[in-house]
């Protein structure tokens, strides 16, 4: 079932902040996806390449389809014709791989670099100095397909608010940094994704500029 009034309440609060809201629809049927459609959403992520296939044929075509999971480069392709925004860009090679799939689609696709900044070892992403060497490689320079558009994150899974608040500080600081060094003269570098259920709140107040909500609206 999806939770409409919870649905409103945060992307008013959202929009308050200027910032925009992916509905997180993993694990979550056709027919739930439909009744926030029917309320007005447009954006949806998924993290599995399988799952996003059988319901972007199940769903109407003017949904925004947002990959927010770990991509394995061989399913690039399959997604390529149509997907939205993939906010985990966290390696080079994904990124030559998005690019050369974009280019077979005849189109350009948006990308935001995933850093990691949790404090448990198993989520993923770039630390600020890997970050750094994707941006200044030469094989990165020739791309012309992957446009990347702004940072993402996850923050650590803890009551502590301060640890939550600190990543979320340093995700906007870096985005920040990379604005002014790599991306000075294009504004389409503007998107910080952060915030899911149960940080939102934390992650406006910080910074974000486009929210990924999963279970609040469920
Ligand atoms: C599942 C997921 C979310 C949404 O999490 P909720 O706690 O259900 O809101 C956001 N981002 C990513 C990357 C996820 O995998």
């Amino acid at each position: 079932m999806a939770n409409i009034a919870n649905y409103r309440r945060i992307l008013s609060e959202a929009e308050a902040c200027g910032a925009r809201l992916v509905a997180v629809s993993k694990q979550r049927s056709v027919s739930e996806i439909e009744a926030l459609y029917q309320a007005g959403q447009r954006d949806f992520g998924e993290n599995r390449v399988q799952e996003l296939l059988l319901k972007r044929q199940a769903l109407p075509d003017d949904i925004r389809w947002h990959f927010i999971g770990r991509l394995q480069r061989n399913k690039v392709r399959l997604i390529a014709p149509f997907v939205h925004l993939i906010h985990s860009v966290d390696s080079l090679e994904l990124a030559l791989e998005i690019d050369k799939q974009a280019l077979r689609c005849g189109r350009t696709i948006d990308g935001l670099l995933q850093f990691h900044l949790a404090q448990e070892p198993t989520k993923s992403g770039l630390d600020w100095e890997e970050a750094l060497n994707l941006l200044q490689s030469p094989g990165f320079a020739a791309l012309e397909h992957l446009r990347l558009c702004g940072v993402m994150t996850m923050a650590s899974l803890t009551e502590d608010e301060a640890q939550i608040r600190s990543e979320f500080a340093r995700l906007r600081t870096y985005f920040e940094e990379l604005r002014r060094r790599f991306f000075d003269r294009d504004a389409r570098f503007s998107v910080v994704s952060m915030g899911m259920s149960g940080d939102y709140a934390l992650a406006l107040q910080e910074g974000s500029t486009l929210l990924r909500i999963g279970s609040s609206l469920f």
